[in-house]
């Protein structure tokens, strides 16, 4: 099936600001409120949104199969159960709608004020209903950072590393929308010298750069996705910021790895960039040597150059840039995560989510946490304000961007933000 609605040609009889991440070529899906408080599936355009579940009442999309319901929903996980076929359909539509030279949508009135608003009119929710949310480990200098701050420096990457995609499963009950503010976890850290361990608000708290994608139902129970069709099953990818409390980390994880020094929140940008609409931006990862088991041998390009950037913004202050890198990092590729995650008969179900892990690049100003960027607190990030930061501080919001660009189109994901509040006193 054609990719038709990627043709950077095409133009938009809606207005798109200059360098908006939303140009008719994206068609991202989301889930938001209406003024009238009614829930559904949108896309966005520029920044006019888009109610799918109007749309598809007033017969736009003719000719495709799709139950009547099918956007009239508070999450995306049935449409995402229809498969890559129908995702495409929808999408070639949209374009199809939308494109400048189609006045049917454009020269009707009545229809557009029941369809299009304004993205102060709308309240953007969690795209899906996360069944499973999976964390993988795949960005080596990240792995390679962490392995020195947490055990030694100089058998930072363990062996297994650069023969497995390394993951845990990660709880998906505390994935929030962005805009939805966080409290600083409390919970325990290492005794000093030999006495009991601390407790209270975690003083170490981080924010971790990532992406994540979305799956589509990929398996029965016991079955495997080879890799060379795992894309098939990746719906799309989201910006994700996986806080991490870096204390409760530290003295919890040994020996069965990360519990409530992660799960405590895990912010994601509302919009679900399709992989299609990243098709344009495909690169070749990192070479990868040893050269992986079979069932992990990759052929063509397999990463995909999405530029990445973390930012603090102070309360009552502006924003500082404190980190670019960019998803062509990750030395395990998303193909690669998802054969190795299904290998042993593990089944994916539609909505699941996979985070990348944090990615990290090869420069100090391209680290993706605040662990890596202050070496553990060594060496204190400057701030446009003149204050300085090793971890996050109550009142700072985290602000991440995410984009691909070449000379024809650029294609976003707008924001994943998130407020830190002070943390609940706690009685006993
Ligand atoms: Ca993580």
């Amino acid at each position: 099936m054609p990719l038709s609605a990627n043709n950077p040609s095409i133009k938009t009889w809606l207005n798109v600001p200059e360098h908006s991440d939303f140009p008719i070529q994206n068609i991202p899906f989301g889930v938001f409120l209406t003024r009238d408080d009614i829930i559904t599936i949108g896309t966005r355009i520029g920044d006019t949104a888009i109610d799918l579940g109007a749309l598809h009442q007033l017969g736009y999309f003719e000719g495709i199969e799709l139950t009547d319901d099918i956007f009239l929903q508070d999450s995306l996980n049935d449409f995402i159960a229809d498969g890559r076929k129908t995702w495409r359909l929808v999408r070639n539509r949209i374009s199809d709608i939308f494109n400048q030279d189609n006045p049917k949508l454009r020269d009707n009135p009545e229809h557009k004020e029941k369809i299009l608003f304004g993205l102060d009119e709308i309240e953007m929710q969690l795209p899906v209903d996360v069944g499973d949310y999976t964390d993988f480990y795949a960005s080596k200098e990240h792995a390679t950072n962490v392995g020195s701050l947490f055990r030694d420096p100089e058998n930072a990457l363990l062996p297994n590393w650069l023969h497995i995609p390394i993951g845990y499963h990660g709880r998906s009950s505390s994935i929030v929308p962005s805009g939805t503010p966080i409290y600083r976890p409390n919970g325990q850290s290492a005794p000093k010298d030999g006495g009991s361990p601390g407790f209270g608000p975690s003083k170490l708290l981080d924010f971790e750069l990532e992406m994540a994608f979305i799956t589509t139902a990929a398996n029965d129970l016991g079955k495997t996705i080879s890799i060379n069709e795992a894309s098939e099953y990746i719906f799309g990818l989201v910006l994700f910021n996986d806080w991490s409390a870096r204390d409760i980390q530290a003295w919890e994880y040994i020996p069965l790895g990360p519990f409530l020094g992660k799960n405590f929140a895990s912010t994601i940008s509302p919009w679900i960039v399709t992989l299609d609409a990243l098709e344009p931006f495909r690169v070749a990862g990192p070479q990868q040597n040893p050269v992986p088991l079979p069932y992990l041998q990759q052929t063509g390009a397999q990463n995909y150059d999405i530029s990445l950037e973390a930012n603090i913004m102070p309360e009552n202050g502006n924003e500082s840039l404190v980190c670019r890198s960019n998803f062509k990092y990750m030395y395990w590729s998303m193909a690669q995560q998802l054969a190795h995650h299904t290998v042993n008969g593990c089944n994916l179900r539609s909505g699941d989510m996979m985070g990348s892990g944090t990615i990290s690049g090869p420069t100090p100003d391209s680290y993706g946490s605040m662990l890596e960027l202050s070496w553990r607190g060594q060496k204190p990030i400057p701030l446009n304000d003149g204050s300085t930061r090793t971890f996050i501080q109550d009142g700072d919001t985290v602000i991440m961007r995410a984009y691909s660009q070449n000379d024809q189109i650029r294609i976003g994901f707008g924001e994943c933000t998130g407020k830190i509040l002070p943390a609940r006193q706690l009685e006993f």
